[in-house]
Parts: structure tokens; sequence; C-alpha cells
């Protein structure tokens, strides 16, 4: 076991909860602050426009809940999908039977259409489901981590124009570093989590809707996770219930911090770099993506795991040398290894990972001979 002191040290490559900034982390030790002081109902205020601002669409704007990014998902299907009609999900991996899941659990009409996790959206299967039945929502995935796919939310969005259906979106780890034309592509609305891309910490999670859905009747089966409750106290400078304070300023910090390094764009750019950083670097060593060029987001990179290379002994051998990597789900557990690049790394971080991969390649090699 390394000493304690030195998970300080740690940088971590899975998909959240992200290495976070010194500024980040101050924030999280700041004063104490009771939900119900001015001084809070500020830092929900700084949170919540700055949350909107990152994609600045006019007409949207974020509600904060406390929970994972599960929470504000879950929150957003409750709200937004009507309870009569159907809801049509899109699902290639983890996250998006997850949404079916979720809406099995609320009693919410719905079908999937489903591919392999490999695979990108069967785009074909969805246009030929929404000429067959009408749908009242379209729910998918935007970067679904399962794999590290960028979802092509824009020809998605194409097809419910036609059919009229509202698009809802898992936008949990590519809200803040990828492409998002909430007005363009028709969303209503997309949920998102403070520790992935926006580099917060856990326990904050978030809604950006459409005011106007908001203001409808709310169909939630739920109190805690009803969106327009929230919403309606959030307006109005108050909280529905107890949030995780240093979570929310964090955020609000985080926020500030990306908005200074210039948007979403520039972060998009600095982990199209970093990631090329580990794909140039693993595939010197010789591992191979498991997607194509071109078909991941600029977050994350799935690698398959070399024959013969269990992940507990890879995860050893990098967490050793300072680094926490992330297994596959499921059916890709065995298979595949995830490295992520959210968070507060620089060029000398992903650079020292691609040097314990090679250290680790170079000692189970000696190991095997
Ligand atoms: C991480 C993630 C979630 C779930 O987030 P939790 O914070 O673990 O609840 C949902 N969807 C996607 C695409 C994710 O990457």
């Amino acid at each position: 076991m390394r000493p304690a002191d030195d998970l300080r040290g740690l940088r971590l490559l899975n998909p959240g909860p992200v290495t976070l900034s010194d500024r980040v982390r101050a924030a999280l030790a700041g004063p104490d602050l009771c939900h119900r002081q001015p001084e809070f109902a500020d830092l929900m205020a700084r949170a919540r426009a700055g949350l909107a601002a990152v994609y600045g669409a006019p007409g949207y704007e974020a509600v904060i809940l406390g929970g994972s990014g599960t929470a504000a998902v879950e929150a957003m299907l409750g709200t937004l999908v009507p309870p009569e009609g159907r809801a049509l999900v899109v699902a290639n991996g983890v996250y998006g039977e997850r949404i079916a899941t979720i809406l099995e659990s609320q009693g919410r009409a719905h079908r999937t259409v489903r591919s392999e996790w490999v695979e990108p959206m069967d785009l074909d299967a969805v246009a030929r489901a929404l000429e067959e039945e009408p749908f009242t929502r379209v729910v998918a995935v935007h970067h679904e981590t399962t794999t590290g796919r960028l979802n092509d939310l824009s020809a998605l969005a194409g097809l419910c124009r036609s059919a009229g259906a509202p698009l809802l979106v898992d936008a949990v780890s590519s809200f803040g570093a990828e492409r998002l034309d909430l007005e363009g592509w028709g969303v209503e609305a997309c949920a998102g989590t403070a520790n992935k891309c926006l580099h917060g910490a856990p326990g904050v999670a978030f809604v950006v809707a459409r005011s106007t859905a908001l203001e409808r009747p709310s169909a939630a089966p739920s109190f805690y996770l009803d969106l327009a409750r929230h919403r309606a106290e959030q307006a109005r400078g108050s909280v529905l219930v107890t949030p995780p304070v240093p979570a929310v300023a964090a955020l609000a910090e985080a926020l500030d911090e990306l908005a200074e390094e210039g948007g979403w764009e520039v972060r998009r750019s600095a982990y199209r770099e970093r990631s090329g950083i580990l794909r140039e670097g693993l595939a010197r060593l010789g591992f191979r993506p498991l997607l194509p060029d071109g078909a991941s987001g600029s977050s994350l990179t799935a690698f398959e795991l070399p024959a013969g290379v269990p992940f507990d002994g890879l995860y050893g051998a990098l967490r050793s040398r300072g680094y926490v990597i992330y297994p596959g789900q499921r059916g890709l557990a065995g298979r595949i290894f995830r490295l992520a690049v959210m968070g507060a790394l620089d060029r000398t971080d992903l650079e020292g990972a691609v040097a314990a991969f090679e250290e680790a390649v170079a000692a189970s090699r000696a190991e095997a001979s």
C-alpha cells in the first residue's frame, strides 16, 4: 500500500470524479454556510447562471439538484416525459440501457432501439420506429461513456424534428466539453453532473431545460426528483431541500474557471490534445483502441486489454505509478480499459501516464520471460 498521503498526488484517469484544480478544492473548503442565507443564494445564482451560459442558448435555464448524474437523468425523465404516450429510447451502452430502466421504474411506456455497444446508434431503426407510431419524447445519450463513443445527436435530431418529438439528452459526460446545440437540435432538456467535464466535485448534478418545459404542470412521480418543484424555489432564490453546500461552491468556482479558460470549445481542444498523447503513446506500445478513428469523443478512449493481461494487473501497475485507470462495464469488463482526460491534468501528467504504461508493459514482459 502506498502511504495515504500519496493519494494526494494520484492522477485520476477515470471518467469522473476528476482530479480537482487548487482553486476548486479551495472553494470546496470554503466557509460554512447555511443554505438559507444570502451568501448561499448568491452561490446558487452564480452556478445556475454559469451552467446556462456554457452553451448560452436563450430560453434555457439550469436546475441544480443534490445527487449524482443519474439523479439528474431520473429527474429529467420523471418531470418531462409525459405519463401518457410513449418515449423512444436510443441505447448503445450502459447509460442508454439505464434510461430504459429508469422509465420502467417510473411506469412510463417506452420502446428501446438498441444496437451493439461498440456500434453507433441505429438511426435506421429509429427512423422506422418514428414512422410506425407516435412518440412523445426521444431520449438518447450524447457521449456513451461505456465505449467513449460520441453519438451523432445532430443526425438523431433531424429525425426527431421530422417526427415532431422533442429530444431529451443524457449529457452527463459531455456537458462542458462537446458541442451541444440545444436549440438547433430541438433539445428540450439535458442532464449533467458537476464532476465530469465541468471539473467540479461530486455531489451535485443539474438539468438544463427550456424554461417553457419547466413551467408546464409537472408529471414527476417523485417529490425529491421533481424538477419543477426545484425550479420554482431556485427561481426565487431559494432551495427545495438542503443542497450539498460545498459541492455547489465548487461547481460555481469550476464554472468560473471554465469561462475564464475560454469555454467548452477550449476545453474540448485541451481534451483532444490530452487524448491524442494517450492514443499515440499507447499505440506505440501496441495497445489498440476499441473504436475506429473519429468515433470517440474528446474526453475518453477505450482500449482493448491485450491478450493475457487482466485489468487488475494493469490497474495495479498504473496505480503504483500514480495513475487510476478505469475498467470496462458488463460485457466489456474483461475486454477493455478506459482512459479519461477530464480534470485538472496537464501535458506532463499525460506524458507521465504513457511512461507509466511503458514501464508496466516492460515489467510484465520481464516477468513473463
Ligand atoms: C457517469 C455517467 C452517468 C451517471 O453518473 P453518476 O454520477 O454515476 O450517477 C450517466 N450517464 C453518462 C453518460 C455517464 O457518463
